[in-house]
Formats: C-alpha cells, structure tokens, sequence
C-alpha cells in the first residue's frame, strides 16, 4: 500500500497524460494557444485525433512551433493570427479555419490576461481590456462557432452532437478576488454567457460547456509559484497539495469536448486541486 504523504509535503506527482481517439475528424478552433493551457489543450486535442486551429496574438514563432507538434503527432495545424477582442479579427480567422478544414466542430475559447490592480486606482484601460479579451472575446468566439455549426448542421458520422462550445473560466467565477477586479467579472460574466448560450442552443444539438481552472501552471501566474516561499504559499489554497499542470486541463478538455460527454452541455468543471472546496475551513473554520 502506497503510504501516505504527510501533512504539507507538495504532492508533486502529476499523472502521465492519457487520450482517447475520440475526435478523429473534428477540426478544432483554439484561441490563445501559443501559451499556458491554450498550447496544452491545442496538442491534447491533437493526441485525441483532432486537426487543430492554433491561435495567437502578436510572436508567430511559438504558434508555428505547436502547429509542427501537432503536425508530427500525424494531425492538420494552421496557426492564425487574431486578437480575440476584435470582431473583424475574429471573423476573419474563422473563415480562414473553415476555408482550410471545411469546417469546425469544436472550438475552444481560452484567450485570456490579467491587468491587476486595487479597485481604487483600476484604470478604464484597465477594465476594458480585460473586459475585450476575456469576455467579449469569449462572446466574438462563440458566436461565430455557432453560427458555423448551425450553416453546417448534423453530421452524426462524425459526433452525435452538432458541435462543441468549451469556454475557460476560473475558480474566481466562484472566489471573489480583490486587486483582480476586471478579472473575476470577466469570469463571472462567462459562467451566465456560457449557461445562456447552452440553453439556446441546445435543441440544434449544440453544446457549450466552461473549464474553470485553479492555480496551473504557466507564465499568467507565475509570480504564484515560481519560488518555493511561493510555492508553499500557493499551496494553503490548494487541499490536493500540488499545483495544476497545463496537461491536467487539456486531458479534461478533450473529453468535455468528446461525445464519451455528449449529455454534459450548461456545466462547469473545476479543475482546481479542490481550491473551490474553501480550504480554510478544513480545520474547522
Ligand atoms: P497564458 O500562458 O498567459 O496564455 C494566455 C494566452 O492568451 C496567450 O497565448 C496569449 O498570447 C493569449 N492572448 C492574450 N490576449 C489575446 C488576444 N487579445 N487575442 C488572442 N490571444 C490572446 O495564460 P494561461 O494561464 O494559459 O491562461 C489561459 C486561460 O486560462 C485564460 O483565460 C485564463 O484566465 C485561464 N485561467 C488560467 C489559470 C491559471 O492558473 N493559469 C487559472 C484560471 C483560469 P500572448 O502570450 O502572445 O500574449
């Protein structure tokens, strides 16, 4: 029997990553994917059978890099430049991605930052550009895979369900954030973005899911965990005592967006360690 790690020891063990073949001929659309969970989420769909979209903002060269990961992995990879919060940008790199695949089935809205700061002295820049990329991008993202799922309708050979919405929320559409804001609305307003737009669309068979992510591992946090003093800080918040890998989202995401799901649409999975369970009652409160 496996002995038991001791209280406070990081549990830095992370499964090896596992992936059905689930998404054989289902092109998939990945916003912000030249980084963080967006890069892992786009080479997981890949390694469960998906040609993908990889979308980036501004550097080609690390998008470039995972559409030849996702190439060697035997998959189609285009990478498109489009800033999410843009209309026209996001228009454009949906017709390019249908014009080279022939259509989507998934797309996966990921693209997100920060720009912190206390409530007091958050500038209107600020808000909306956290505001342009996190949610409205979200909305420019949706709407436009809805509207290339429903001018393509059913294609059961393919999956059973017309097509497939994953937005990326956070624990803080739940955990309130001080100094963050423009952050936690952004999150909050895609959980009733993402609840609304699975309601309507369901009866196309149509559905819009959200992975709402703890602490993972990557350059948007990495003041959070790249220290061990921070480490261990980070880890009062997280019962399961390690923290999350990109991988551990995108294991999630190629299932949530598989039909093995195909009854799951209006959900939001935590993926967070348990940082949701409110840890600081674990002793009693
Ligand atoms: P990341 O490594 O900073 O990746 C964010 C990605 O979004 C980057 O590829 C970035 O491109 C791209 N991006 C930013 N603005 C964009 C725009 N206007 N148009 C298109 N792409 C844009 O951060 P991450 O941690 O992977 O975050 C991914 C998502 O997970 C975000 O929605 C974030 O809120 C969410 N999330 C993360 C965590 C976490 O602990 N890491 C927790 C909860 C939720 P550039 O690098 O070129 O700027």
């Amino acid at each position: 029997m496996a002995e038991a790690k001791p209280d406070n020891q990081p549990n830095t063990g992370s499964p090896q990553p596992q992936y059905l073949q689930a998404l054989t001929g289902q092109p998939a659309l990945v916003t912000g994917a030249s980084s963080g969970i967006g890069k892992a989420t786009a080479l997981g769909l890949a390694k469960a059978g998906a040609d993908v979209v990889v979308n980036y903002i501004g550097n080609p060269a690390p998008a470039e890099d995972i559409a030849h990961a996702i190439e060697a992995l035997g998959r189609r990879a285009l990478a498109i430049e489009a800033d999410v919060s843009k209309e026209d940008d996001v228009e454009r790199m949906f017709a390019q991605a249908i014009q080279h695949f022939g259509t989507l089935h998934i797309a996966v809205s990921n693209a997100g930052l920060q720009a912190d700061a206390p409530f007091d002295e958050m500038t209107l820049e600020q808000w909306n550009k956290v505001i342009g990329v996190n949610l409205t991008g979200q909305f420019l993202t949706a709407r436009a895979a809805v509207r290339e799922f429903k001018r393509r309708g059913p294609k059961p050979d393919i999956s059973v369900a017309t097509g497939k919405l994953l937005c990326t929320s956070s624990v803080h559409q739940e955990i309130p954030w001080a100094g963050h804001v423009n952050y936690a609305t952004s999150k909050g307003g895609i959980n009733m973005m993402m609840r609304s737009i699975a309601q309507e669309v369901a009866p196309l068979r149509i559905r819009a899911n959200a992975i709402a992510p703890g602490a993972i591992r990557t350059p948007i946090n990495r003041a959070a965990w790249d220290t061990p003093e921070a480490y261990n800080k980070l880890m009062e918040l997280v019962p399961y005592l390690r923290i999350g890998e990109p991988d551990d989202i995108a294991r999630a995401a190629a299932w949530l967006v598989s039909d093995a799901a195909d009854y799951i649409t209006g959900a939001t999975l935590y993926i967070d360690g348990g940082m949701t369970l409110y840890p600081g009652f674990a002793t009693g409160g």
